[in-house]
Formats: structure tokens, C-alpha cells, sequence
């Protein structure tokens, strides 16, 4: 778990996300919450609140409501706790630049998680029931690609 990645990529006196340090967040339940985000391509930011950080995927398409659909989603840079109430546009030229919009929020319960498997039941509003994220070889990120859907 690392935010060196993330404070790397932005400017804090241009853009309006916060900057980045590990702490754990103060509620027991667990922070789940995807952003919508009109990037150059846009995209869905599934971000799981995990050991002090957000870890973050970004999700191509709309996420699954309903079992039946998967979704590629690629592993991005860790986030900060905090991250997950951020709405706001991102100027031009900064990293990420675009407008993002809380698409859902809630919070999650852990059922399994290993290196290649993270299940998990999702207590959000557009999103609810377990979910499972599987790495893949899919995708042009090997490595970083796992496939999110409702199980
Ligand atoms: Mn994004």
C-alpha cells in the first residue's frame, strides 16, 4: 500500500483532490465507492477501501447491476481515505483531467481475498449482492486486468 504513485501524478496547488496519506478511515465498515469519471475515455473508478489506502480500479464501461455481465476493470494507483467523497472537475492539463461525479457509494464486507481472487458483498445503492474481482491475462495491461461481476 503506497500513495507515492498518486502524489506523484498530481499537482495539489492546481487541482482540487486531496493529497495523499495512509490512515484508516474512521467508521469499522469498510469504504466501498465507484466515481464516475469523464476523463479523454470515460470511465468508472471502483475503489475499495483496503489496510489505509483506497485501492482503485477503473472500470471501461458502466458496472454490472445484475449478474450475467462482466466487466474488465484495470488496476489503478492506490487512493487516499478521503478520496471517495472527491467530486469536482480536474483542470485541463492536470492528470486525470475531466469531470468526476460519485456514481455510487456504500460500503463493502471482505468474504475472500488472495492474489488472484477478491470477493466481496457490496452495500451500495446501484450496486448490491456479492461481487467478485478475478485477475485475467485479459486486456493490454497484463498483470493489472481483473474481470468485476455480480456472483
Ligand atoms: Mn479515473
Amino acid at each position: 500500500m503506497s500513495l507515492t504513485i498518486y502524489n506523484k501524478k498530481r499537482d495539489f496547488k492546481k487541482t482540487s483532490e486531496p493529497s495523499g496519506k495512509i490512515k484508516k478511515s474512521s467508521s469499522k465498515k469498510l469504504i466501498y465507492v465507484i466515481q464516475k469519471h469523464a476523463a479523454t475515455r470515460l470511465h468508472y473508478d471502483l475503489r475499495l477501501e483496503m489496510n489505509g489506502v483506497l485501492v482503485s480500479w477503473a472500470v471501461p464501461k458502466e458496472p454490472p447491476k445484475t449478474k450475467g455481465i462482466k466487466r474488465l476493470a484495470v488496476m489503478t494507483e492506490d487512493h487516499p481515505i478521503g478520496y471517495e467523497k472527491f467530486k469536482g472537475t480536474i483542470p485541463k492539463g492536470e492528470y486525470g483531467a475531466g469531470k468526476v461525479e460519485i456514481w455510487d457509494k456504500g460500503f463493502y464486507e471482505l468474504k475472500i481475498k488472495d492474489e488472484k481472487k477478491i470477493e466481496f458483498f457490496i452495500h451500495g445503492k446501484k450496486l448490491h449482492g456479492l461481487y467478485v474481482l478475478v485477475k485475467t491475462n485479459f486486456g493490454n495491461k497484463p498483470g493489472k486486468s481483473w474481470l468485476f461481476f455480480k456472483i
